[in-house]
């Protein structure tokens, strides 16, 4: 079966095209700047190399035409003919309380998609709109949506209740979500499956450090407990996101500055996290350049992000009973050996050593703690694409 994987952002396209039978990367690409001058598409078809196509792009049904035509283009397409595609996973950012697995689309969810848009107002819109348009585009193949709060649906009440007025849970639905469910799923499979471990027994914290980052507790197999929360915002330290602060901090601020809603929102998600304390960049890499050359506030921040997500690692542990496993994932998690080293460090009490040999290493599966150490540490490069293909597969092939 050839599956295409769509991933829609509010100016992106992402996609991907794979054959399940050894589920092999036929082609992948991302179309820019959809709406905006200079849209672009970047394609790759496996074995024939890259191709640039600079064409406007109105929206995202035009964006998806475009890259039809690239996939099935005779000198750099990877098939012949738009009816080799099978079926359509399309990643989904939030399907509130409704769905708590992968599901074929129907009107149903569809509507049920469209009623989640207050929870996620910038996400599931192109979400949507990239639905719409494989609908109208390949009308004979059917669609599966992959949502990334479907898998934190397991995590008990007392970890997504927040202690304000009940009422609000109840009114608005504010609770705890979490995101990066596929991710986090993906890892956590993969690194029980790496070890030859039972995953429906096992203690595992998934460390997805990316741009935007999360932690989630995953315990026999399901997501217990997760750093995000109603939104993308809370938990760790982020590129230009705050994480967990004191809420008081944002109406004392607000009032001293005569900030709108919209300016602190825009504070708290653009310009705070590591570009916000270092006043550098929202890049790692620049940060690590930065206080490698002695830059106090580089430093600082650095320091600041991995004592957070140390902290929820042993609190995990706490909440959990004990973690057998600690997987690092995404940008910085797989590509950080000196960041991954710091934020093991200070473990040894309960269990954890690396092995700086072992940890030297950058996106590829490896265990990076020493023979010796209690807990095992992970690096697993994440792989929601393939995630959403494999969803897409078994739900279309039940049918
Ligand atoms: P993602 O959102 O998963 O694509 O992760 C992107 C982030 O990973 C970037 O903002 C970088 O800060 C970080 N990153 C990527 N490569 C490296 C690296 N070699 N060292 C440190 N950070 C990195």
């Amino acid at each position: 079966m050839k599956v295409i994987v769509i991933n829609c952002g509010s100016s992106s396209l992402k996609y991907q095209l794979l054959d399940m039978d050894g589920e092999a990367l036929l082609a992948i690409g991302i179309v820019e700047r959809i709406g905006i001058e200079g849209s672009q598409l970047k394609h790759e078809t496996t074995g024939k190399g890259k191709e640039l196509i600079v064409t406007p792009m109105k929206d995202h049904k035009e964006a998806l035409s475009v890259v039809l035509n690239a996939l099935t283009n005779e000198k750099y397409g990877a098939i012949k003919d738009l009816n080799e595609i099978d079926a359509a996973g399309h990643r989904v950012v939030h399907a509130g309380e409704k769905f708590s697995g992968s599901v074929l689309i129907t009107d149903e969810v569809m509507e049920a998609l469209e009623e989640c848009i207050d929870l996620a107002p910038l996400h599931n819109p192109p979400n949507i709109m990239g639905i719409k348009a494989i609908q109208e585009l390949l009308p004979n193949i059917k669609n599966v949506g992959v949502f990334d709060t479907a898998f934190h649906q397991t995590m008990p009440k007392e970890s997504y209740i927040y202690p304000i007025p009940y009422e609000y849970y109840e009114k608005y639905a504010v609770r705890r979500y979490g995101f990066h469910g596929t991710s986090h799923r993906y890892v956590s499979a993969r690194a029980a499956e790496m070890l030859g471990m039972d995953y429906n027994n096992m203690k595992i914290v998934s460390c997805h450090l990316g741009n935007g980052a999360s932690l989630a507790a995953v315990k026999n197999g399901k997501s217990v407990a997760t750093s995000m929360g109603f939104t993308p915002l809370e938990g760790l330290v982020m590129g230009t996101r705050s994480g967990d602060l004191d809420p008081a901090i944002l109406t004392f601020l607000m009032n001293k500055e005569n900030l709108s809603i919209q300016e602190m929102d825009d504070i708290l998600n653009k310009k705070s996290g590591i570009l916000g304390i270092s006043g550098i960049s929202s890049d790692f890499r620049d940060v690590e350049n930065a206080a490698e050359a002695g830059h106090e506030r580089a430093k600082l921040a650095l320091t600041i992000y991995q004592n957070r997500v140390k902290e929820y690692i042993a609190s995990y542990a706490a909440l959990m009973g004990g973690v057998d496993v600690i997987i690092f994932t995404a940008g910085l998690g797989e590509n950080s050996p000196p960041d991954r080293k710091a934020i093991c460090e200070g473990l040894e009490f309960m269990g954890v050593e690396i092995d700086s040999e072992a940890n030297n290493v950058r996106g590829k599966e490896r265990v990076v703690s020493s023979e010796n150490s209690k807990v095992k540490v992970l690096l697993v490069p994440t792989n929601e694409e393939l995630m959403i293909a494999r969803d897409t597969e078994e739900i279309v092939s039940a049918l």
